[in-house]
């Protein structure tokens, strides 16, 4: 099964594309994780990608797509593979079915999970964390037993500067913006799923299950 898997930050894509890698055997091709790995091992594509990840931008596409050619060759890819961060813009798209097209091969669903702005928002900005072992809480989903004190140490919790309400928003803006050509494109192609990413974990991995269990690969 070939699956592209997106949403915005926030709507869970980490979690369900854990659950989907391990239950179907198909590997999880992330590009923002193939980066960060080149670059902690300072590979010449990791250098590369340094300059335009510190800036907040994002890699050229001829680069992006280079590796992402090169990894849908690997064995590992032929009974599927779930793609994540990738494609991030309408060229890259277009690659993608060039690439497969060659390897005489499409792709099965692109699955957007679905999460309101607001709620982003709500998961998002309610993020604290402890100044001193660094555990995680949140406000609404996972709250300490006392008001800004960690269970863990009874250190005291944090707001992160990029979890704010300001910078939390822009992002979410920014990727709107971003991925609607790309939902318009695979909507357009009859590949777009939408997936209620609004349901707790269980139930919105079982409507993917459900979705999933229709290819019988
Ligand atoms: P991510 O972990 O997916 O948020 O990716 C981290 C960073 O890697 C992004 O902010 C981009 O700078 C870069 N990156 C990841 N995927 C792509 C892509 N498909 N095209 C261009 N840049 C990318």
């Amino acid at each position: 099964m070939n699956l592209v898997l997106m949403g915005l930050p926030g709507a869970g894509k980490g979690t369900q594309a854990e659950r989907i890698v391990e239950d179907y055997g198909i590997p999880h091709i992330s590009t923002g994780d193939m980066f960060r790995a080149a670059m902690k091992e300072e590979t010449a594509l990791g250098l590369k990608a340094k300059s335009f990840i510190d800036k907040g931008e994002l890699v050229p596409d001829e680069v992006t797509i280079g590796i992402v050619e090169e990894r849908l060759g690997k064995n590992d890819c032929s009974n599927g593979f779930l793609l994540d961060g990738f494609p991030r813009t309408v060229a890259q798209a277009g690659a993608l079915e060039d690439i497969l097209a060659k390897q005489d091969k499409s792709i099965d669903y692109v699955i957007n999970i679905n999460v309101d702005k607001d709620i982003l928002m709500e998961r998002l900005t309610g993020r604290r964390i402890c100044k001193n072992c660094g555990a995680t809480y949140h406000l609404v989903f996972n709250p300490p037993s006392k008001e800004g004190v960690c269970d863990k140490c009874g250190g005291e919790l944090y707001q992160r500067e990029d979890d704010n309400e300001k910078t939390v928003s822009n992002r979410l803006e920014v990727n709107v913006k971003q991925t609607k050509p790309l939902l318009e494109f695979y909507s357009d192609k009859g590949y777009l799923v939408d997936i209620d990413g609004q349901k707790n974990i269980n139930e919105v991995y079982g409507d993917i299950k459900d979705l999933l269990g229709s290819l019988n690969k």
